[in-house]
């Protein structure tokens, strides 16, 4: 079972111990196209055009492979916020609930917003388990 991508090793026995399935969607936010935004309640914009704190600071070079290459950059590239606490991007997060809608351009192809879904999923559960 997947867990949040990790550095392994370093200081997170009690992180790594959290197993979740990410297969469920019904409990994290989905991601849909910025055009879709009038159809939802609640949105939140997770591009990279409004300086998002939850943006991808890494462009994708080369068609599909560089996708899935940009988006495993960004998946290490927000643990390692939530592991410093970066404060803007917790606040970005505590945004969210679980019938928010993340948009970004990319959907729906693979987008980073699958990535900060399923952080914030693991983000709410690790605060329940008292280890965030
Ligand atoms: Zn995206």
């Amino acid at each position: 079972m997947p867990t949040l991508e990790t550095d392994p090793g370093k200081n997170l026995p009690a992180w790594t111990s959290l197993h979740l399935d990410y297969s469920r969607v019904d409990d994290r936010p989905q991601v849909k196209h910025v055009r879709n935004r009038s159809a939802y309640d609640r949105t939140l914009y997770v591009g990279r055009l409004d300086r998002s704190p939850l943006g991808n600071p890494f462009r994708p070079i080369g068609g599909e492979h560089g996708r899935a290459a940009c988006i495993k950059k960004y998946r290490a590239w927000l643990w390692q916020k939530l592991r410093s606490r970066d404060k803007a991007v917790l606040a970005e997060l505590d945004k969210v609930t679980a019938d928010t809608v993340l948009l970004c351009h990319c959907s729906p192809k693979d987008c980073h917003g699958d990535v900060i879904s399923k952080a914030w999923k693991w983000l709410q559960r690790a605060r329940e388990h008292g280890i965030y």
